[in-house]
């Protein structure tokens, strides 16, 4: 009898073909996915209690911002960027995360961050407030302070430290000392008239150094920390209107305050006394641009060396501030540059720290309007051109796609911001006709991505972020959950018995 290959097939099925008896078994494709299949089969649980607990949030690196710095990075070390793996990415457990708050279906980075650390949502423009709470009304901030993991590490004895490439004082990194109804505070000469239920946020920065909970901070924001009518070392001059030098007063209490690579080169991570650094008077540089000052892979390094000297452990906060500052500037250049700073923090916190005893956490607190044109062929630059897909091969043709404009586009855009097609007319109204770009136009470094809607600055945007795991409970981190779950996982990771 004459057996089909129909029927070999359907025989196969019903008895469940072993995988090495799949025609494409021997494919690389088969074979990679076999492996991981092995390596997720071993998987076992790391129920150790958390000695530290390192938190990585890059601002505004949703799923998408991920995606164009993942191809970005593997572009740039030659690939043809979709198959790179960025070091995060090779953690075994992750989540998607929900980041609306109580108020805003698109969030901003002081709610988001508090979720992280306190284990609540609240609402967008507070930070470590109840969301019962209006914002800016210092009147109701008694009584609805929200407790933090840094306070809760502080009372086990931990270290805590805080590293932004933003102003340190900025909503992120602010989270980690400070309770504010209002993001803006940064320095007095903000604060409201008569709001005397909080300080300004540098003020409690300098508080939670002073009284131990903080044990290193590093950033930018200089300016918030100096009376006016001072000049720094950079010639810019302070903001505080009360007189304070709360740089002084940080080294008056023993603390090492650098402000330059050079400084920061020489700083004495053994010691007991805090540690202060403020590279710029505003946010540090991006890291396309940046000079005299260290990178945030330096920054994690630093804090690390001085952090983990304390036998109890250690929490550490890292945020890469500027992926979030690039996006408003629908700048996408910056945006992978920072991102890919990033990830070279994460990869410098991964070979400085052990599984077994360090939870590392790597997130976004929120994604932007940025998304992707197709359909690109393999090996079109992130920031360039969508290139037609080659049916005759695997990289791109070298031919660009064209809209119906006749013009061709770019892969990546932006649903808002400042680089919108549209141009304000006399009266108000806005028009336009789409620039043609050249690839070469395109991957220019100051090049802005088209978007549509105008804004000055792009927006963020609600939909979800990623969050990977690592180290000691890692596992409890998965499928779709709400952003304030982060904190229960790091708390329970930490305080297990
Ligand atoms: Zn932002």
């Amino acid at each position: 009898m004459k057996i089909s290959g129909l029927a070999i097939v359907a025989a196969m099925t019903a008895t469940g073909a072993a995988a090495q008896d799949i025609a494409q078994a021997n494919s690389d494709w088969f074979v990679a996915g076999q492996a991981t299949l092995e390596e997720r089969l071993a998987l076992q649980p790391n129920t150790n209690r958390a000695r530290n607990v390192i938190l990585l949030n890059a601002d505004g690196n949703g799923v998408n911002t991920n995606y164009a710095i993942r191809l970005f990075a593997g572009q740039q070390a030659g690939g043809l960027g979709d198959d790179h793996v960025l070091p995060y990415e090779t953690f075994p457990h992750m989540a998607l995360v929900k980041t609306y708050t109580v108020n805003g279906q698109t969030p901003d980075s002081a709610p988001t961050a508090s979720a992280m650390v306190t284990g609540v949502k609240s609402k967008n423009t507070m930070i470590n407030v109840d969301g019962s709470v209006n914002v800016g009304d210092c009147a109701a901030l008694p009584g609805n302070e929200l407790t933090t993991l840094a306070q809760i590490a502080d009372g086990m004895g931990k270290s805590v430290g805080v590293i932004s490439t933003a102003r340190i004082t900025h909503a992120t990194p602010a989270a980690s000392y400070a309770v504010t109804v209002h993001r803006n505070w940064e320095n007095d000469s903000a604060l409201p008239e008569g709001c005397d239920t909080q300080k300004d946020i540098a003020a409690q920065l300098f508080d939670a150094m002073s009284n131990g909970l903080i044990d290193l901070a590093m950033g930018g924001g200089r300016n918030n920390f100096l009376p006016t009518g001072f000049v720094d070392d950079e010639g810019k001059e302070g903001r505080r209107t009360d007189g304070r030098n709360l740089i002084a007063e940080i080294e008056a209490l023993g603390g090492q305050y650098v402000w330059n690579d050079e400084g920061f080169d020489a700083l004495a991570t053994g010691g007991n006394g805090p540690i202060l650094g403020l590279f710029e008077a505003s946010h540090m540089m991006y890291e396309f641009d940046r000079t005299g000052e260290p990178s945030l892979a330096e920054m994690t390094a630093a804090a690390i060396e001085r952090l983990s000297a304390n036998e109890e452990g250690y929490f550490l906060s890292i945020e890469a501030g500027r992926v979030d500052h690039a996006n408003h500037g629908g700048n996408l250049h910056r945006v992978l540059t920072d991102g890919v700073a990033f990830a070279e923090a994460v990869q410098m916190a991964m070979d400085m720290t052990d599984a077994s005893e360090t939870l590392i956490i790597v997130t976004a607190d929120h994604e932007h309007a940025i998304t992707f044109n197709g359909y690109c062929g393999r090996g079109s630059d992130i920031t360039g051109l969508c290139m037609k897909i080659n049916n005759n091969g695997v990289e791109h043709t070298g031919e660009a796609n064209l809209a119906a404009d006749g013009k061709p586009y770019t892969v990546a855009g932006y649903l808002n911001g400042a680089g919108s097609v549209l141009t304000a007319q006399a009266g108000g109204e806005y028009f336009g006709s789409r620039p043609s770009v050249t690839n070469e136009e395109a991957m220019d470094p100051d090049y802005l991505q088209q978007a549509l809607v105008p804004m000055s600055s792009e927006t963020h945007a609600g939909s979800d972020v990623a969050v990977y795991a690592h180290g000691p409970f890692a596992h409890l981190i998965g499928g779709t959950i709400e952003q304030n779950v982060i904190f229960h996982v790091m708390h329970h990771a930490m305080t297990t018995e």
